[in-house]
């Protein structure tokens, strides 16, 4: 079994900080593109088995990387949020601003 631990680290995140986000949108699809998103640009650290993501998380407390990736996943709750890809907001935008993700 491999995961990728960033994947529970940055939803645990955005669980955390949603509402400081200022998220136009917050259905499921939306947050789900918004961890799409972030996990696109922070480096992968897969581990085999869920309980050592603990592990990979408790790497990160109190230290700067876990800021930079608050940083990180704000600015991608930005991009989504300026043009929402889900259902509700999907007839304004065309296919070339889909291209983000
Ligand atoms: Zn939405």
């Amino acid at each position: 079994m491999i995961i990728n631990a960033m994947e529970k680290i940055m939803l645990d995140l955005l669980d955390e900080y949603k509402d400081k986000l200022q998220l136009t949108c917050t259905c499921n699809e939306c947050m789900d593109d918004i961890i799409a998103l972030t996990l696109n640009n922070v480096q992968p650290r897969y581990v085999t088995n869920k309980e050592k993501i603990m592990y990979i998380k408790a790497s990160y407390v109190d230290k700067q990387e876990m800021t930079s990736l608050v940083v990180k996943l704000a600015e991608c709750a930005k991009i989504v949020s300026d043009r929402p890809l889900c259902k509700t907001y999907q007839k304004r935008v065309d296919a070339n601003e889909m291209s983000y993700l």
